[in-house]
């Protein structure tokens, strides 16, 4: 046996990178996610050739310090949380300090970031080491391009899918954080030419309809529901209104996209016999909870969390679409009768 020796720096990157950064719409959600929780309003995606050759986002968010930079590409190196305390009630979508270290290592990274009022830095990142930094004019923000996405780790690029596929999976993570962020305006294009565009005016419908499309919003209703740990508001399709897969239900949990087959019961469950077998509805649903009953530390991805009280956000959530429903027919039959 050879002698056990510790990881270096580069390899432990590397190995934290085939977990977190699986395809491009990984490096996609994970630099939006940091734009989103540096409270920018704009945020531009730009991609070319299914995000391999390049990965421009660009956001008018806090930046990053000159002097913190380097930090910010080191893995395990956060802003977000500081002690274990902070773990149990994570209110940004990161907080793991890996998404940056992540990408470097898998790619070459070029940072322009500059605080409010400061002289910008651009640096550069390439396969877990630093290739160098300079002053550069910018306004408040960052803007970071990936390029070459795997050129050091060939069996990822092997395992991706088309590039058709590619795309639609960075579509849709986009998708589902506009939806998440109706306050955020969003600009998604491929080599320059707009996939999407959100106007970011705060207005669910609007941004739905940015999304899917007029004629789809003007059909779904609102509904809301509370009880004394969750807020939950959303737009629904009505019955009439259904797609044949469940991937136009969004759940978003105090902003995070998240996978959850519990949850996505409850929504059916709140349709109840009003939709024929593998007929699915297009839902909206905004979570809002105490961060403490949500554990995010599952999955690297973060796309599954834990969360307490479970059963009794699924009843609250089935009663408010069912009774969504319901306000609908009894206004109807009430006219009928008169
Ligand atoms: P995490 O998001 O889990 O903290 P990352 O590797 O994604 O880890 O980012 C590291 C740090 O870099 C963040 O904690 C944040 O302070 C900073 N950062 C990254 N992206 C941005 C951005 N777009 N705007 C401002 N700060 C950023
Ligand atoms: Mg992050």
């Amino acid at each position: 046996m050879a002698k056990i020796h510790e990881l270096s720096e580069n390899l432990t990157n590397q190995i934290a990178a085939g977990e977190v950064i699986e395809r491009p719409a990984s490096v996609v959600k994970e630099l939006v996610e940091n734009s989103l929780d540096a409270g920018a309003t704009r945020i531009r995606v730009d991609f070319i050739d299914a995000g391999l050759k390049q990965i421009v986002v660009q956001d008018n968010g806090t930046g990053i310090a000159r002097d913190q930079v380097d930090l910010a590409f080191t893995r395990h190196a956060t802003s977000k949380i500081s002690n274990e305390h902070d773990l149990f009630k994570v209110s940004t979508l990161g907080f793991r300090g890996e998404a940056l270290a992540s990408i470097s290592a898998v790619s070459h990274v070029e940072i322009v970031t500059a605080t409010e009022n400061a002289i910008g830095i651009k640096a550069d990142f390439s396969g877990g080491s630093k290739k160098g930094q300079e002053d550069a004019a910018s306004q408040k923000g960052t803007k970071i391009t990936v390029r070459d996405l795997f050129f050091n780790t060939p069996a990822r690029l092997k395992y991706l899918r088309s590039p058709r596929t590619e795309i639609m999976k960075i579509v849709d993570i986009i998708n589902r954080l506009s939806l998440g962020y109706p306050h955020v305006s969003f600009t998604l294009s491929n080599t320059g030419k707009v996939l999407l565009r959100t106007t970011g005016n705060g207005n669910l419908k609007q941004t739905v309809a940015n999304v899917y499309g007029r004629h789809i919003a003007e059909k779904m209703e609102s509904f809301e529901a509370k009880d004394s740990d969750f807020k939950i508001t959303g737009l629904m399709s009505k019955p009439e209104l259904t797609r044949s897969t469940r991937n136009f239900i969004s759940i978003l949990l105090n902003g995070r996209y998240i996978k959850n087959f519990q949850l996505n019961n409850a929504i059916m469950d709140g349709y109840a016999s009003k939709l024929a077998a593998r007929h699915y509805p297009i839902v909206v649903i905004a979570i809002h909870v105490d961060p403490l009953l949500v554990d995010v530390n599952v999955h690297p991805t973060k796309q599954e969390v834990r969360l307490s009280k479970e059963k009794e956000l699924s009843r609250l959530i089935t009663g408010a679409i069912s009774d969504a429903l319901l306000d609908k027919t009894e206004q109807s039959s009430g006219f009928a009768n008169l």
